[in-house]
């Protein structure tokens, strides 16, 4: 891909998350909305149901139809334990080097398990031709906090959650990962973070569904 059409991709990523996505939820409590992306997966998904559980915390989980499709079991805990679901895509599919109707189409075979009204397409990346089809059906939701469990090193996680838990407001969209590849990043970080939402009277909601909760 040329220079210049990733430029035109990026500007329109940009414009598109800061007028039609969700990157914050408006809110007067004390809440935050933890989201998990790209499980669910065997061995990390029921660490991260039991920490919320012993918080009495639930979140998001944007889920992978690929891996919804290999563990119909965990997804069902996830519902069960009244987490929401949302739709990112089957395949993890990248914004830019696909197009509209094949992005559609992976969308809607993740819908097939998936049954929800909020996405959060990979890489936060989406093109204006996509948006436009896409925000028919779903709120589109990005985040305020990253909590850097994706990063390939993580020499001192104590910093990373203190850094994490100095930035937290209320109304945050928190990111985590909810998959193998980030498992050992994720087990440090979320059981402190969590401890630390919980004892400074915060707690975490699942993110409204549907397109009637306008973002601020
Ligand atoms: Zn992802």
């Amino acid at each position: 891909m040329n220079k210049i059409r990733t430029l035109f991709f990026r500007m329109q990523n940009l414009i598109a998350k800061n007028l039609f996505m969700t990157v914050r939820i408006k809110t007067r409590q004390k809440e935050v909305f933890l989201t998990f992306d790209d499980g669910p997966e065997e061995g990390i998904a029921p660490f991260i149901l039991s920490e919320l559980g012993r918080h009495g915390f639930l979140a998001t989980f944007f889920c992978r139809g690929d891996n919804a499709a290999r563990y119909p079991d965990l997804l069902q805990q996830l519902v069960a334990a009244g987490h929401s679901i949302g739709n990112h895509t089957f395949c993890h599919i990248h914004a830019y080097d696909t197009s509209a109707r094949e992005y559609v189409e992976d969308i809607e075979r993740a819908e097939a398990l998936l049954h929800t009204g909020i996405a959060r397409p990979p890489f936060g990346s989406i093109r204006f031709s996509q948006l436009a089809r896409l925000r028919r059906h779903y709120r589109l939701v990005y985040w305020s906090l990253d909590s850097g469990d994706s990063r390939r090193e993580i020499n001192d996680p104590n910093l990373l959650v203190e850094k994490l838990c100095r930035s937290t407001r209320p109304g945050d969209i928190v990111l985590f990962h909810c998959c193998k590849q980030h498992e050992a990043n994720t087990r440090a970080i979320l059981p402190r973070y969590l401890d630390w939402l919980s004892s400074h009277g915060f707690r975490s909601c699942p993110i409204p569904d549907g397109r009637d909760n306008l973002p601020d």
